[in-house]
């Protein structure tokens, strides 16, 4: 049985949205086989107990490990392959273009990225790849993660309306030229699964994952979104997330195209008609929601949904700012995730932690501003709820799993810190990544000192490099070829579906 004894001049033990964090001084984790036995005065504990190992001490912090709340897994990002940023709509048609990858080895570098920045675990959610090999792929992925230590909740989305524009693909189809047409249905026609497939791989996928023995994967559902899934898909979903009583994670009003859809779909928002549908809940997450009414957050905050907040990707992919602040304010559980698009292109979320921070900082003495300890909240307890681990992570208690990120706090002390700075305030103004001593999962240190401990990341980037270095494929080619010529086509639907954009939850600046 192994133990450690972790310890820290600052336990930040528990943080959500609602109130002061828990905060211990000179404090201490006692963990057994990955379970956390005891959190106290580090004196007491060391006196109770007789550890295998210590780690830490009298200059670090200690905080729950991090959940990234909404993930796509590419460790090399979109920007490197290719795809610059630019409105979702677009920037989605271009990412048609992107090259193949393999999967494993990206799983790999992606988990050791976001291990390196202090997360422990991942809401990983599958894009739609080719039906014929989704399986491996799948596979490949999960065998990535599990080989870095890293904790997933893993769902994998399909679209099964809608996959050109917000609009039915034989009607969009119609106005293209013949053989443009031709090849945007044999693209499509590639990753194209029936309803039926989906469930039988999402089953397959359950049966072989979820509580695989490993403690370290839960398998949740996923429609795409809601202007890219039918009803009956929805319905289908909702039903058998009941059965197995697992989540169910989706993308969801991420720009104002999406919401104006459901406006001119249903007469209603989308949130408004999910709820008719009696589809909302609990169990379910929304990636985004960035373009919610008054009326859509009192719905979501009703059903005990999450929305899990991507400010990065938000703004390098022009869909705005979330509003945070009425969501929080209204009871809505916000967690906090990176979409593989944070702002500096990697995946740190104590970066990420950094910029909510900042962004939900409404101008004037009584506007509300979000706290330090709410977006830690946001980045740990809250991003647990929607994992289907939310008993096991987020907090540090007993019973709990022994999750961890260790901090040094040398360079952020130096040459002077004030005792009177509450700690959060220390973490989540100051530290980066390069300040983590060890990222502990199930009370193991997998990182230490910027290093893996079981996998050599320069292996893994050398082998991505080779592989990534021979020529471009010629289908990938040809399809960025289409998409090139697609492109005009599809910024005219936009144009002609231009959204209203309505009154804003914010106001940063004014013109008159
Ligand atoms: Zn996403």
């Amino acid at each position: 049985m192994a133990s450690s004894l972790i310890r820290g001049r600052y336990l930040l033990s528990a943080a959500d949205d609602s109130g002061p964090i828990d905060t211990l001084h000179d404090a201490a984790v006692y963990q057994e086989d990955g379970v956390i036995v005891d959190v106290g005065a580090f004196e007491e504990l060391r006196g109770r107990y007789n550890p295998d190992s210590e780690l830490g001490g009298a200059n670090y912090a200690i905080i729950p490990g991090l959940v990234n709340s909404h993930h796509h897994g590419r460790g090399v990002t979109t920007l490197q392959m290719g795809t610059c940023d630019d409105c979702l709509e677009t920037w989605i048609l271009a990412g048609w273009g992107r090259r193949p990858y393999d999967h494993y080895l990206m799983t790999l570098y992606t988990a050791i990225n976001l291990l390196e920045s202090g997360t422990t675990t991942v809401m990983y959610n599958h894009p739609q790849t080719a039906a014929a090999t989704l399986r491996e792929d799948v596979d490949a992925v999960l065998r990535g993660f599990l080989d870095a230590g890293m904790r997933v909740a893993f769902s994998c989305y399909l679209r099964n309306q809608n996959r050109v524009v917000y609009a039915d693909d034989d009607d969009f189809l119609a106005g293209l030229p013949t053989d443009l047409a031709s090849d945007v249905r044999r693209y499509l026609a590639a990753s194209h699964m029936s309803d039926d497939d989906y469930f039988a791989f999402c089953d397959e996928m359950y049966r072989q994952y979820h509580d695989d023995g490993s403690g370290r994967v839960r398998v949740l559902l996923s429609p795409a979104n809601a202007q890219w899934n039918s009803d009956d898909f929805l319905l289908r979903t909702k039903a058998q997330a009941a059965r197995w009583q697992t989540g169910i994670h989706m993308h969801l009003v991420e720009s104002p195209y999406q919401k104006d859809y459901g406006i001119r779909t249903w007469g209603k928002t989308p949130v408004e008609h999910l709820q008719d549908l009696e589809f909302l809940g609990p169990e379910v997450s929304f990636a985004h929601a960035v373009w919610l009414t008054d009326r859509d957050i009192d719905i979501l905050a009703d059903a005990g949904a999450t929305v899990c907040h991507n400010a990065s990707s938000n703004l390098r992919l022009k869909n705005g700012i979330a509003p945070v602040n009425p969501m929080l304010a209204r009871g809505v559980n916000v967690a906090m995730g990176t979409d593989s698009t944070a702002i500096n292109d990697d995946d740190d979320l104590i970066q990420e932690m950094r910029l909510v921070s900042k962004l939900h900082r409404q101008p004037g003495l009584t506007e509300p501003a979000i706290t330090s300890g709410q977006v830690l909240g946001m980045a740990t307890a809250n991003a647990a709820a929607p994992t289907g681990f939310s008993r096991e992570i987020g907090a540090l208690r007993p019973g709990r799993r022994a999750d961890l990120v260790l901090i040094r706090l040398d360079e952020l002390s130096d040459p002077y810190l004030d005792d009177d700075v509450p700690p959060v305030e220390v973490i989540l103004g100051r530290a980066r990544s390069r300040d983590i001593a060890a990222t502990v999962v199930d009370g193991e240190a997998l990182i230490r000192d910027g290093q893996h401990q079981r996998v050599n990341k320069s292996d893994v980037a050398r082998e991505l490099r080779e592989q990534l270095a021979r020529p471009v494929e010629p289908e990938t080619l040809s399809v960025r070829r289409m998409a090139a010529q697609l492109s005009p086509y599809v910024e005219r639907f936009y144009l002609d579906h231009a959204p209203a954009m309505g009154n804003p939850h914010y106001v940063y600046n004014s013109r008159t």
